[in-house]
């Protein structure tokens, strides 16, 4: 049920210790782990994941907490739906100096996720790069619910959409993850400049992704040239594990870049 995620009232109240436990210091009510959090949902254990907390037992040097901690900090980029999380492990080199957040609906699947970065944060500790992969962190949500929960205004510099779940049925329409009342709210999370990213091997649903964007006044497409010259577009077609399932099976892909325009270019 959706009352056992993992997230506060309002986006300043989110307590990101858990996940990105070398940015940032355990809060009070974290510290006191008794189950009263500042998400005042659910806080089952099974459902409340952060990435780093529970690696105690490893030989090397961990991070202490809060190492690189920056008040000023921000997750700024989101990868909606991310699945098992092949984007954002490449990503997270690119852009050391980000954080990038994952969002899963599936527990089993974030916490496979969760798993697979606590084991490369150890790694990357273990050859003496402490900030390895410490950018990067998974939470189970429902992002299409709660996402103005954790997001602020102009807080994102990108958010991905990757291979979302088609819904063919045209009454299953409004199901999908890109919808005009989801792209206003898109529009609040990203800044002025910042990108929205959709993938798809199904062209049906790419038509459907570029037109919801296209129509939206505070979206306007991303040239080709300038696509070319993202090392994120290649990154998008070929890191996530859905993306590679449909190079194995030799399908076609599309993808499209949308840039959040100011509101005053309306007109
Ligand atoms: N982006 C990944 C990739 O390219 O490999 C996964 C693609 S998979 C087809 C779609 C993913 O979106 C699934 O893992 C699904 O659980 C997740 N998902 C669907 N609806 C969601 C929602 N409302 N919030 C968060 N994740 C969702």
């Amino acid at each position: 049920a959706d009352n056992t995620y993992d997230y506060p009232l309002r986006p300043d109240l989110m307590d990101w210790s858990s996940y990105y436990p070398a940015y940032f210091e355990k809060t009070a009510s974290s510290a006191n782990e008794a189950g009263e959090s500042l998400a005042g949902t659910g806080t089952d254990q099974d459902t409340k994941m952060g990435n780093g907390e529970q690696s105690t037992n490893s030989d090397h040097q961990e991070p202490s907490a809060g190492e690189f901690a920056d008040r000023n900090m921000k997750v700024e980029i989101a990868d909606v739906g991310c699945g098992y999380g092949g984007l954002m492990i490449s990503l997270a080199p690119l852009f050391p100096n980000s954080l990038i957040l994952g969002l899963e609906i599936r527990g089993k699947v974030q916490t496979y996720v969760a798993e697979r970065i606590r084991a490369l944060r150890n790694q990357a500790a273990a050859g003496g790069n402490k900030q390895g992969y410490q950018n990067v962190a998974v939470m189970r949500f429902n992002a299409m619910k709660f996402s103005p929960r954790i997001f602020a205004h102009a807080q994102l510099s990108k958010m991905f959409f990757l291979f979302p779940d088609p819904h063919f049925k045209r009454r299953k329409h409004r199901s999908r993850i890109i919808s005009p009342t989801l792209l206003a709210e898109y529009a609040y999370f990203l800044r002025i400049g910042g990108l929205l990213y959709h993938a798809t091997d199904v062209k049906e649903l790419h038509e459907w992704m570029v037109a919801k964007c296209d129509a939206h006044p505070l979206f306007e497409k991303v040239s080709d040239e300038e696509m070319a010259a993202d090392p994120c577009v290649n990154l998008v077609l070929t890191t996530t594990e859905e993306g590679k399932k449909v190079e194995r099976n030799g399908g076609e892909k599309w993808v499209a870049v949308w840039r959040r325009i100011a509101d005053e270019e309306l007109g």
